[in-house]
C-alpha cells in the first residue's frame, strides 16, 4: 500500500495500485509509457518546467500568507464603483466557502440545477426592479464590459450612425474599455459634458452615469427624451445602492441599464470576480447578451427555471454573434442577490439611507471648516474642491487610516460605504482640520429624483430575514443542485477538477478579499508580487515571454489575444490582414471574439476523424494570403485527440504572414508534456477555471489569462493604472485579482512533477473510461495507437437510430443515477464528450461506467422490443421524487427500476427536483422574474 503523503497525491485520484490496474487495463506499464503513446513525439517538452519545488498545503498557505501581509488593508473611501461592504457571515459560510455551490456547473442540465436558477432568477428580478426596466440577465463580467455590452446591443438595431456619445462623468476605467471594444468595430467615441449635448447625425447611442463617478446625480429625463426622438439608444450606468432610494432609470427613459452588483455582499478582492449586470427594454431582449434565466414547467405541471433563449448563444449563432461571453459571475450574482434576500428591500433602504447620511454629515462638517465640496445632488460621493492641496490632504487621510480617490491636484473624491462608520467620518474629518460631523437627516437630491415605486415586493425577498430562515432557504436550494461534492462532472472541455479546500482558503483573508482596485501602489506589494510569480508560472507552463492576467474570463482572453494580434499587425502597416481561419469544430466563442475585433471569420473544414483538413487549411491560406490575419486553433482538437499535424499548421500560417492563436481551453491534456509555445503557437489563452482549479461557481467567476510570444508582448492589454495604458478590456488592472490566489497555490502545491503527473493521470482516466466504455458506445475519435487525449467523444447515434432514444434521453437519465450528463451534442451532434479529469478515482470512474453500461442496456431492450419505444425509462427521465413516490403509476415499467437501477443509489440517492423542463414552453412564454408574495399566495389557495 502506498500512502497519500503529499497535496499531488490527494490531488489526483487514481493512486497506488488502483492506477497500476486502470494502467493494466488499458494495456500500459506506467503513466509516461502512456503519455509516451498518446502525446506526439515531435511536440513533447524535452526539459521538464522549470517551477518552484512542491509545497504542503501548510507550507503554501504559509507561503502565501507571508506574500499577502505585504498588502496593506486599508479604509477605502475611493469609491469609483468599488466599495467596502459586509458579507453577511451566512452568505459567505454557506455560499462562498461552500463547495455544494462553487463546484457547480453551468445550470445547463435545468433538472438537477434548479437552486442556482432560483438565485439567479431572484438576481434577474433585483436587477429589473432597481432598474425599472423590462428584462435583466445573469450576469456580465463587470461594469466596463457590461457597458461596452450595452453598445453592441444598441448597435444591434442596425442604425444609420457609427458614433457613441460617452459623458465625461462616466467611471474612467468604463471609457476606456469602451474605446478598447469600440475602436475594432469602426465606431466612434465622442466624450463631452451632457448638459451641452445637442443629437447629431451619427450618433446612436449615449451613455451616463448615475450617479455619476464623482458623485452628483442628474435628471436626465428631459435629454433622454430628446435622444429618443432622435433615435438614439439610452444607457446608464449605475449604482444599484443608489437605486434603492432614486428614481429609477427605467423611470426617465433609460433603453439599458449596466452595473456592478459588487457592493450587495461581494468583497472588492482587488478589482474583482463581481457580477456585472445588464437590464433592459422589451424591445431588446432578444439580442441582449449573456444568459437570462427563465420560467417554464416539468411534464407534472411543476414550475421550474431554465435557460431561456439558448437560441442566442454563440455556439449557434457563431460570427454572427454580437457578444462572445461564456462564462459570466454566477457565484457573484448568487451573493448579490442573496444579499438582497437577507436585507429586504427596507434593509436595503436602511443602509442606502445610513451611507447617505454619513456622506451628508460629512460633507457639512467638511464644509464648515471652510473645504469647498463640488456643487449638486449627491448620495455617496463628495468631491472636495482643495487647489494645489490635494497631495497635502490625501497624505493626512492616509495618516488617519483612510484612502481617498486622488483625481488632480486640485480635487479629492470621498465615497461613503455599508461599512464607514462615525468614528471613521470623525477621524477623517479631523484630516482636514474639521470637527466631528454632526448627525445628517434628509436627502441632498430634489424629490423629483427619489424612487416613489416599491421594489422587491416578491416572496424571496420578504422571508428569509431571520438568520435561521436564511440559512435553510440557502441549504434548500443548495440541495437541488448537484454539484462536485455530490459527484463527478464530466464535462468534455470544461475540465471539472478538483477544488481543494486549501486553495480557496485564502479568499477569505482580508489581505486578499479587502483591498479596492485602485489602491495606493505601495499598499497592493503583496498582491503585485503574488500575481507577477503566477505570472512568470503560467509564461513558463506555456512556453511564452510574457502573461497577462487582466482578461476575466476565456472569452475575454480570446479577445485580447486576438486585439493584441491585431495590433501587431497595425504596428507593421499591415492593416489590411482581417482574415481569421476557424476551423469549422471551433468552440463558438471562437467566431464570436474573432468578429468583435474586426475579423472576418472564414471556416476550415475538418476530415471525418475530427482532425483540421490539411488541404482545405493550404488552399484557404493560399486564397488569402495577403490578408491573413490569424488562425484560431484549440488542441488538443475539440474532438479530444492530438493531432499530429499541428506543428505544420503553425508553420504554414507563419509562412503566410499570419499569427497562430491557440484555444487553451484544453490546457489539462497539455502542462508539462508539451505547450503552445514550444508547439509554435504566438498567443493561448487558458481558462484558469478550468486547467487550474478555480471552480466553475455554477457558472463564473472565471479567469481567462493570455500568455504570447516575445512579438506581441507589447500590445497585451493595459490599464490607466499600470504602465502601460492601452488596450484595457477589464475595469480592473487584474481582473478578476482574488481569485487567481486560486490557481497560485495549486501550482505552487503540485510543482513540476505533480503538474506533469496530473496531465497524464487526465489522460489515463480518459482512456480508462474509453476502453470500458467501447464494447458499447463507440469511441467517435482516436488517435495514436488508438488512444485519446483527456477527453473522449462516445457515439450515441448509432442506438439512437436503432431504439429512438436521443443523446438528451441518455443525459437526463443519467441523473436517475446521480450524474451531470458529460458535454452534450458538442462538437458533434448526437454524443457525449466526456473528460473525467485526474481527480476521478477509479471507483467514481467505474461507477460512471457502469451507469452507462446499465442505460446501455436500458436502451438495447427498447431495440429488442423487451421495454415501450415511448413509455420507457430514459423517454421520462428524470423521475423526481414525487413521481416515483405519487399514488398514481401508469409506466410499464416499476418504480423500482426507475429510481434505483444500481445497488449504489440504496446507499445515497440524489434526486432531481423536476421531471424534465418544458422547453419550448419557457420560451414561448418568457417570464424572467419571480413572482410577488400575492401571486405565490394566489397559486397557494387555487
Ligand atoms: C470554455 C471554453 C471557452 C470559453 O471560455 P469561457 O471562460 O467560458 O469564456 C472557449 N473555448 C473552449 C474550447 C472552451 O472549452
Amino acid at each position: 500500500m502506498s500512502a497519500r503523503l503529499d497535496f499531488r497525491s490527494r490531488h489526483i485520484g487514481p493512486f497506488g495500485s488502483e492506477r497500476e490496474e486502470m494502467l493494466r487495463d488499458i494495456g500500459y506499464e506506467s503513466l509516461s509509457a502512456l503519455a509516451d503513446a498518446a502525446v506526439p513525439a515531435g511536440i513533447r517538452l524535452d526539459d521538464s518546467l522549470n517551477l518552484p519545488e512542491p509545497k504542503s498545503e501548510q507550507e503554501a498557505l504559509t507561503w502565501l500568507k507571508s506574500i499577502m501581509g505585504k498588502n496593506q488593508v486599508v479604509k477605502s473611501f475611493i469609491g469609483q464603483g468599488y466599495h467596502g461592504t459586509h458579507v453577511p457571515g451566512v452568505i459567505q459560510r454557506n455560499i462562498l466557502e461552500n463547495p455544494g455551490w462553487y463546484t457547480a456547473y453551468t445550470p445547463y442540465q435545468a433538472e438537477i440545477a434548479q437552486g442556482r436558477l432560483e438565485a439567479l432568477l431572484n438576481f434577474q428580478t433585483m436587477i429589473t426592479d432597481l432598474t425599472g426596466l423590462d428584462i435583466a440577465n445573469a450576469s456580465l463580467l463587470d461594469e466596463g464590459t457590461a457597458a461596452a455590452e450595452a453598445v453592441t446591443l444598441a448597435l444591434s438595431s442596425k442604425p444609420k450612425g457609427k458614433a457613441i456619445w460617452v459623458s465625461d462623468r462616466c467611471h474612467p476605467q468604463t471609457i476606456d474599455v469602451l474605446l478598447t471594444r469600440t475602436e475594432p468595430l469602426g465606431l466612434e467615441v465622442i466624450i463631452g459634458d451632457w448638459e451641452k449635448f445637442e443629437p447629431t447625425e451619427g450618433v446612436f447611442a449615449a451613455l451616463v452615469q448615475y450617479p455619476d463617478t464623482r458623485g452628483r446625480i442628474d435628471d436626465f429625463e428631459a435629454f433622454f427624451r430628446k435622444n429618443t426622438e432622435n433615435g438614439i439608444v439610452n444607457i446608464v450606468a449605475a449604482d444599484v445602492l443608489a437605486l434603492t432610494v432614486l428614481k429609477a432609470p427605467g423611470e426617465f427613459g433609460a433603453d439599458i441599464c449596466v452595473g456592478s452588483s459588487q457592493r450587495f455582499g461581494v468583497p472588492m478582492g482587488f478589482g474583482g470576480p463581481h457580477a456585472g449586470f445588464m437590464a433592459c427594454k422589451d424591445a431588446l431582449k432578444r439580442k441582449m447578451p449573456g444568459r437570462i434565466i427563465g420560467v417554464s414547467v416539468d411534464p407534472y405541471g411543476k414550475p421550474g427555471y431554465r435557460l431561456a433563449l439558448q437560441t442566442r448563444e454563440q455556439h449557434i449563432r457563431r460570427d454572427k454573434a454580437t457578444s462572445n461571453i461564456c462564462t459570466a459571475q454566477v457565484l457573484l450574482a448568487v451573493m448579490a442577490s442573496m444579499f438582497a434576500v437577507y436585507h429586504g428591500p427596507e434593509g436595503l433602504i436602511h443602509i442606502a439611507n445610513e451611507v447617505h447620511s454619513k456622506t451628508a454629515a460629512l460633507k457639512a462638517a467638511l464644509e464648515k471648516a471652510g473645504i469647498a465640496i463640488e456643487e449638486g445632488p449627491f448620495f455617496d460621493t463628495l468631491v472636495a474642491k482643495v487647489p494645489g492641496k490635494a497631495a497635502t490632504y490625501l497624505a493626512a487621510a492616509l495618516e488617519a487610516g483612510f484612502n481617498l480617490r486622488s483625481i488632480d491636484a486640485d480635487h479629492l473624491g470621498i465615497s461613503c460605504d455599508e461599512t464607514t462608520t462615525l468614528e471613521e467620518i470623525a477621524a477623517l474629518a479631523a484630516a482636514f482640520g474639521a470637527s466631528a460631523p454632526e448627525a445628517s437627516t434628509g436627502t441632498a437630491w430634489p424629490d423629483s429624483l427619489s424612487r416613489n415605486t416599491p421594489f422587491l415586493t416578491q416572496k424571496a425577498f420578504n422571508s428569509y430575514h431571520s438568520e435561521t430562515e436564511m440559512l435553510r432557504y440557502l441549504k434548500r436550494l443548495e440541495s437541488r443542485d448537484l454539484a462536485l461534492n455530490e459527484s463527478m462532472i464530466a464535462l468534455g472541455s470544461c475540465t471539472m477538477k478538483l477544488n481543494a479546500t486549501s486553495e480557496m482558503m485564502p479568499l477569505s483573508w482580508p489581505e486578499v478579499s479587502s483591498i479596492h482596485p485602485f489602491a495606493p501602489e505601495a499598499q497592493t506589494v503583496g498582491y503585485r508580487e503574488m500575481l507577477s510569480l503566477l505570472e512568470d508560472w503560467l509564461a513558463e507552463i506555456t512556453g511564452f515571454a510574457a502573461v497577462s492576467l487582466q482578461p476575466n474570463a476565456g472569452s475575454q482572453g480570446e479577445y485580447a489575444g486576438l486585439l493584441a494580434i491585431r495590433s501587431y499587425h497595425k504596428s507593421r502597416g499591415d492593416d489590411h490582414r482581417n482574415i481569421c481561419l476557424i476551423p469549422v469544430s471551433a468552440h463558438g466563442t471562437n467566431p464570436a471574439s474573432a468578429v468583435m475585433v474586426g475579423m472576418k471569420v472564414v471556416g476550415v473544414k475538418c476530415d471525418e476523424n475530427g482532425n483540421i483538413d490539411m488541404q482545405d487549411l493550404a488552399a484557404l491560406t493560399e486564397k488569402h494570403r495577403d490578408n491573413l490575419a490569424a488562425l484560431m486553433v484549440t488542441y488538443p482538437s475539440t474532438h479530444g485527440v492530438f493531432e499530429e499535424t499541428i506543428r505544420s499548421i503553425c508553420e504554414i500560417i507563419h509562412e503566410a504572414g499570419g499569427q497562430v492563436y491557440m484555444d487553451g481551453a484544453n490546457m489539462n491534456a497539455q502542462v508539462g508534456l508539451t505547450s503552445p509555445g514550444f508547439i509554435g503557437a504566438d498567443v493561448c489563452h487558458l481558462n484558469l477555471h478550468k486547467t487550474f482549479c478555480i471552480p466553475h461557481g455554477g457558472g463564473g467567476p472565471g479567469v481567462g489569462p493570455i500568455g504570447v510570444a516575445s512579438q506581441l508582448v507589447p500590445f497585451l492589454p493595459g490599464h490607466a493604472t499600470l504602465e502601460n495604458k492601452a488596450n484595457a478590456v477589464c475595469s480592473a488592472p487584474w481582473g478578476s485579482a482574488s481569485i487567481n490566489t486560486i490557481s497560485w497555490m495549486y501550482i505552487a502545491m503540485m510543482g513540476t512533477e505533480g503538474l506533469t503527473e496530473a496531465t497524464q493521470s487526465a489522460i489515463l482516466g480518459a482512456n480508462y473510461i474509453a476502453r470500458r466504455l467501447a464494447e458499447f458506445f463507440p469511441i467517435l475519435y482516436t488517435g495514436n495507437e488508438g488512444l485519446v487525449a483527456h477527453e473522449c467523444i462516445i457515439d450515441v447515434r448509432p442506438l439512437s437510430d436503432q431504439s429512438g432514444v436521443t443523446v438528451e434521453d441518455v443525459a437526463k437519465r443519467l441523473m436517475d443515477y446521480g450524474f451531470h450528463s458529460p458535454t452534450m451534442s458538442w462538437p458533434v451532434g448526437g454524443t457525449l464528450m466526456i473528460e473525467p479529469t485526474e481527480s476521478e478515482s477509479k471507483a467514481e470512474l467505474d461507477r460512471f461506467c457502469d451507469a452507462m453500461i446499465s442505460i446501455h442496456g436500458e436502451i438495447t431492450a427498447i431495440i429488442r422490443g423487451e421495454a415501450d419505444a415511448n413509455d420507457n425509462l430514459l423517454k421520462n427521465a428524470p423521475h423526481p421524487t414525487e413521481v416515483i413516490c405519487g399514488n398514481e403509476w401508469t409506466h410499464v415499467y416499476t418504480r423500482e427500476q426507475a429510481a434505483f437501477p444500481l445497488p449504489y443509489l440504496r446507499q445515497h440517492k440524489f434526486w432531481p427536483y423536476l421531471g424534465r423542463i418544458d422547453n419550448v414552453h419557457g420560451d414561448r412564454n418568457l417570464v424572467c422574474t419571480c413572482d410577488t408574495v400575492e401571486a405565490y399566495a394566489a397559486a397557494a389557495g387555487a
